[in-house]
């Protein structure tokens, strides 16, 4: 089968991994001259550990799975097994860390409760303030930088990959896809994974999909002259992620609510070293459009005030500054929204906040329920 992909970010690249290894072949068409999406601006965290029970667990499991297959075969994605530490810093913190790992399926996400010094041995970056942290060893890293050109150069050995950059799709056929250079693309199966992109060309063949767009700020500093064995989040990631619900957590928000620029931009703290040394830091969450067109500077402060409390050391300067933006479904529930938008062509976007994570197992459920 001819295979056209719309969107050269993660989620279109896992299709065309999978459409790959099925034996169609594939075009990937991509608007800009690189992808300069939300896949490239992310943390690259392969966050398993928070996810909500059921559907996005097991997809955040199995694409975990995936993410280490793809990692032994393109070695320039970066990947690594290497965990994260969200440290708590207040009884009310360790409190909730202790609800979440005497769960029942604390074992499968592979979280365990550590104490102070314990932390210290599985990270000794980490000399700051600390209760104790929860430890979640599935967790994992790519490179979002360096992973869409690696993937595609390896799909590209295959012989039946091709990457179209620098060309808009504008309109879907019965026979494939037009570009903005009046170029036809033929194609049996069009699979459209253009991210945040709700307007021109998804407005018009699938209308108004029940997907928002989420805004972050983020930046990233030098290289450290210190290395973080493990990702680290601070105790307010506990306030985003479905899997820490409960009492615990009801408790947490009522004595120690997040501080007021916290709250504001909805911040938790998340640190990932990328593999030259340098961290990756975030976040914020803004969801009413439209979105300022700049970054602003207060969130910023307070990340690095968190992170270097964490630390227990002044963080490296900071040499880069971007914000991003993400599509996710508005039922949270839903993993992602799949839309069949015409006899051959689907629509596959709003992953939100989990979309590096589960781009693989999305990407191989869609290969599935189209009989690739
Ligand atoms: C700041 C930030 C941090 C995040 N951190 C994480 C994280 O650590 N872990 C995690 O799991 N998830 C994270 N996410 C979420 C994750 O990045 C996204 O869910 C994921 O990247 C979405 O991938 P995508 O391919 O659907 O979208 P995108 O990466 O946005 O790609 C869509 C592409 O389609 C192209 N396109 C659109 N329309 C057309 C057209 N008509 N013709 C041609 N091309 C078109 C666009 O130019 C774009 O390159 C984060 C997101 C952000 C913004």
């Amino acid at each position: 089968m001819r295979v056209l992909i719309v969107g050269g970010g993660v989620l279109g690249t896992m299709h065309a991994w999978q459409a790959v290894r099925r034996g169609h072949e594939v075009v990937q068409v991509e608007r800009e001259l690189e992808a300069r999406g939300a896949s490239v601006r992310n943390f690259g965290l392969v966050w398993v550990g928070g996810r909500a029970a059921g559907e996005e667990l097991d997809t955040a499991l199995r694409a975990r799975e995936l993410w280490q297959e793809i990692g032994e075969q393109v070695g320039g994605i970066g990947f690594r097994p290497n965990g994260s530490l969200t440290v708590v810093r207040s009884e009310a913190e360790l409190a909730v860390a202790k609800q979440v790992a005497a769960a029942a399926d604390a074992r499968r996400r592979g979280l365990v409760l550590l104490g102070a010094n314990e932390v210290r041995e599985v990270n000794p970056a980490l000399a700051g303030d600390s209760l104790g942290a929860l430890w979640c060893q599935r967790d994992a890293a790519v490179e979002p930088r360096l992973a869409q050109p690696a993937l595609r150069q390896h799909l590209a050995a295959s012989g039946r990959y091709r990457f179209v950059p620098g060309r808009e799709v504008r309109a879907l056929l019965s026979n494939g896809v037009r570009d903005d250079h009046g170029e036809v693309h033929e194609a049996d199966l069009v699979l459209l994974c253009t991210g945040a992109a709700l307007g021109g060309l998804v407005r018009e063949i699938a209308g108004a999909v029940p997907v928002r767009r989420v805004r972050l700020q983020m930046m990233q500093t030098v290289p450290a002259e210190f290395r973080l064995s493990t990702s680290v989040a601070d105790g307010d990631s506990f306030r985003y992620y479905p899997a820490y619900r409960g009492a615990a957590l009801d408790e947490l928000n009522r004595v120690q609510p997040q501080p007021p620029v916290a709250a504001e931009h909805k911040m938790q703290l998340l640190v990932v070293q990328r593999l030259d040394g340098s961290l990756t830091i975030g976040d914020t969450h803004e969801y009413e459009e439209p979105y300022g067109f700049d970054v602003v500077e207060e969130p910023y402060r307070h990340l690095v005030e968190v992170a270097e409390s964490i630390l227990g050391r002044p963080l490296p300067a900071v040499r880069r500054r971007w914000a991003g933006v993400y599509a996710q479904c508005v039922d949270t529930s839903e993993v992602v929204h799949r839309q069949r938008v015409a006899d051959n062509a689907v629509l596959i976007t709003g992953p939100g906040g989990r979309g590096m994570t589960c781009s693989p197992a999305i990407a191989e459920r869609t290969a599935e329920e189209l009989g690739l």
